[in-house]
């Protein structure tokens, strides 16, 4: 038998997994759009906050938050953060094996 408590624990167990989480997939999706309100100055964790919220939990997504912003600083001249991220996500994806 469950006793209060663990019905306590077994609630926020599964909130914590609520349906509004994102894939590691769907974050991928999102991240471009993300990264590009941030360049221009917007404030993309109130924007869209499943992504920010996936980028705090999930360490593999903020490191490719992280590789995206990197090279946009370093890319020469204006490149959209599409062509970037297309590039990025073909070595992430060779990174990480088929599907
Ligand atoms: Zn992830």
């Amino acid at each position: 038998m469950l006793n209060p408590e663990d019905l306590g624990k077994l609630a926020r167990a599964l909130d914590m997994t609520r349906e509004e989480e994102l894939a590691c997939d769907e974050c991928f999706e999102e991240l471009d759009r993300f990264v590009e309100m941030e360049l221009a100055g917007l404030d993309a964790a109130a924007a869209m906050p499943l992504v920010q919220d996936h980028l705090e939990k999930c360490g593999d997504c903020r490191e490719e938050h992280q590789a995206l912003l990197n090279a946009l600083r370093t890319e020469q001249g204006w490149t959209p953060v599409r062509l970037i991220w297309a590039r990025l996500r073909r070595f992430f994806r060779a990174d990480r094996g088929p599907d």
